[in-house]
Formats: C-alpha cells, structure tokens, sequence
C-alpha cells in the first residue's frame, strides 16, 4: 500500500458497531461489563475490551493503530503531548544513573526535560552528530540511549538515520528518533534503523493545531535486555513487545499522561490529510527558501534543501524532493527580526510549527529562553534568527508579505 493510501486504509476498517467511516468518539472514563470475570480478564490482559481511558480507549486505539501502520512499527502509545512521549519514553527504559547521549540541535522542551532528570540521576551528553567517535568518546556501561530529531528544530540539521543506527547499534544501544518536524510522510525512521519514533502530533499530524498530544511508536526490533534495563526485567517476557508492553502497563499508566478521546479524534481526522498537507508545505518553504535568500538585507536562510545548506547532501538522499515545511533567516540583529516579525501580515506570531497557517518565532527570546548562550547556538538558535513554519497559503500571498516586510526593515533599520 502506498503512503497516500496508507493515511486512509492502513489499518482502518469502518467502526464495527456502525459502519461509520471515522472511529467515533468514545468520550467516556470508563467502561462497564456485564461480569466480574470479564473484567477480571480485561485487567489481567487475556481478554480484549476497555475498563478506563487513562489505561485505554477505543477512539484513541483507532489512531495509535493508524499511526504504527505509517511508521512500520508494531504498536504504538499515544499520549497527551510531544513532550510527554519524550518523557514516558526515557522514563520506560532508564533509572538513576544511568546516561542518554543526544544530539545537541534537539528541541528546547527536550534540553528542558533532560536538565530535569538530571534531578533524578539521568545524565545526558551533548554531541554534535552522530559519529563512532563522537559516540565512542562518551560512552560507557551506564549508557542506555541514542536521542536525535530527524530534522533538528530549529538547527535544522538533517540526521543520517540509516548511518546513525548503524553506529548505534554497534554499541548496543537503542536509537530513539524525534520524528515531528519530518513526519512519516517524509521519512519512516523505522525502515531506516531507527528503534523508538516520537512524534509531537500536536504539529503536522493534527494539522490544524486544535490538539495537543504526542505519538510513540515501537520498531520492536531492540532487544531490551534485564541485565542492562533492570527497571524491564519483568517484560523481558514479552520478546518484541517488550518496551510497549511496559509502558502500556506501568509508565503510561503510572503518570496518567493519556490522550483524551476527543483529542485523538481530531488527530485521526487530521491524519487524513497528510499528505496533501506536507507536499504544499514542503513546496511553499522551498520556494520562500530560495526566494528569500536572494534579498538584500538577509544574511543566511537555513533550509535542508537548498544547495547552500551544509546537510543539503543527506536531506536529499533521505527526503527526495520534501525538505520539510520549517525554514530559519536571520536579519543580522534581533532588533530587524522583531520589526520583520511585527510588520508581517499573514504569518502568526506564535510559538507552534505544523500549522496550515504560515507561523513565525524569535526562538532566542521564547522557546530557548531557559537555555545558555551556549545551548542556543548549538541549537542554531541566534538573536537574529526567526523560525518559519510556512502554511499552505498561496505562496504567492507569502512571498508578496516576507518582501514587503524586509522592504519595511530596511528602510527603517538599515544594516550598518
Ligand atoms: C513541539 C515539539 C515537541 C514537543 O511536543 P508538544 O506536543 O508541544 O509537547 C517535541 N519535539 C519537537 C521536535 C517539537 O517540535
């Protein structure tokens, strides 16, 4: 099945009970049962049905299941944002003193997070790429993962999945894959090697930005091991369903981070339309890329598929002809980015990517506010720089607002 096809009929057959062509939204806590042996049995596993949302639901097990298809894997756990599936995801698998390595150019959510299970004993190592020496250099027995994002946000640097898992695994350590700002209509980690895909689906997949919620999807292909993740040791058992199995019956379950039915729904709605989505996001930002970087009074545009760009070799060999809808420019001071940002017209001012609108951020001052100057720009996020997710407006509306602004800018704000 192609992907297109995928997004409508992988793993979607009309709702048994009525025939309705979306699953229905099962807006309910709980589920009752006519015995106690029936829900003896749903407790214990051995038989299927639902007993509480915070455990399962039929509306959310519909999208979780249309999303395994999508990224090849064998089950997936969704939940209630990116940053929760990040989180559930580490938590599932490591325990005091034990060490992440991550590439540096992730998310300022992410850095946030693992800054705070530093608290918990959970060190994480920063590198730049993914190297076997840059690996090599930091690894040891208490090592436990591989983190990366498929396309850093906003750094925007692509990873080599293929050649990432390659050297991963030759350590023996499992590659956990932040998908969101690829999607799996860009890239499918899992094909490529990648162990864990996380996606935020409050961004592409939803599309409209009405929900927030996040997405992990198990390759099944890691052999967890008890001697190495003792915290695992009773689902060793469950032989390729290892990692979901424990996060479906204790970390998830444990924290209570589950997706509502409602939420899940507008996920599965916006699912649909992928595809159609992403190939005019990727189209509008190559576009906006290339004209942009043009101009006078631009000092650099940051986008995977331009020529100029340092992981232009690899995006193409990975992404064909998609480089993804985000791009970044810098204005050569934070002043000249505010006043573009303000005298744009279309573009929201907003902290969000994956919109159908076109969104624009000054990183530096909001999302990497927490963050050193040293993070930031290991990050690629610089006081001139602002991030653009372009929407699937006409691109000739955007073009005709990004010019008249930096006509605006210059003017007003020459560059010395
Ligand atoms: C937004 C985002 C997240 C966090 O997702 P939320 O749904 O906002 O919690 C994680 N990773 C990346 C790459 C993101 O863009």
């Amino acid at each position: 099945m192609n992907f297109e096809t995928a997004l409508l009929h992988g793993n979607f057959d009309t709702d048994e009970e009525t025939g309705a062509t979306l699953t229905p939204i099962y807006q309910s806590s709980a589920f009752g049962h006519e015995s106690a042996e029936k829900i003896e049995k749903i407790f214990h596993n051995q038989a299927p049905g639902f007993a509480y949302s915070r455990i399962s639901n039929p509306t959310v097990n519909s999208f979780e299941r249309r999303i395994t298809f999508l990224e090849n894997g064998i089950s997936s756990v969704a939940v209630s944002s990116g940053m929760a599936a990040i989180a559930a995801t580490f938590l599932n698998i490591l325990k005091s003193g034990d060490e992440i390595i991550s590439k540096s150019s992730i998310f300022g959510g992410t850095i946030d997070l693992f800054r705070d299970l530093e608290n918990l004993g959970i060190k994480t190592h920063y590198i730049e790429d993914i190297t076997e020496e840059s690996i090599k250099e930091l690894v040891n027995k208490n090592t436990k993962a591989v983190f990366a994002e498929t396309i850093g946000n906003p750094k925007l640097d692509v990873t080599d999945i293929k050649s990432a898992a390659e050297i991963i695994h030759s350590f023996d350590l499992p590659f956990i894959l932040d998908n969101t700002t690829a999607t799996p209509y860009i890239v499918r980690g899992i094909e490529l090697g990648a162990d864990i895909i996380i996606n935020s689906s409050s961004k592409y997949i939803n599309g409209n930005s009405n929900s927030v919620s996040g997405i992990i999807t198990d390759s099944g292909n890691y052999k967890w091991n008890s001697e190495k993740y003792p915290t695992m040791k009773e689902y060793i058992k469950f032989g390729k369903f290892s990692f979901t199995a424990k996060l479906k019956n204790d970390t998830y379950r444990n924290i209570g981070c589950c997706l509502s039915p409602m939420n899940a729904f507008f996920n599965t709605l916006g699912l649909e339309t992928l595809g159609l989505r992403m190939e005019k996001h990727c189209k509008n930002a190559q576009r906006l890329a290339e004209v942009i970087e043009q101009k006078k009074g631009v000092k650099e545009v940051n986008y995977p598929l331009l020529i100029t760009s340092p992981y232009y070799d690899t995006a193409k060999k990975q992404f064909g002809e998609n480089g993804g809808g985000i791009l970044t420019i810098r204005f050569y001071t934070k002043e000249r980015a505010f006043a573009f940002i303000n005298r744009l017209k279309y573009a929201i001012n907003i902290t969000n990517i994956g919109d159908t609108k076109t969104l624009v951020i000054h990183p530096a001052s909001t999302i990497y506010t927490h963050n050193s100057v040293e993070e930031k720009e290991k990050a690629g996020v610089y006081d001139d720089l602002i991030r653009v997710s372009v929407g699937i407006e006409d691109i000739r509306d955007i073009l005709e607002d990004f010019e008249q602004a930096l006509e605006y800018i210059n003017n007003e704000y020459p560059v010395e």
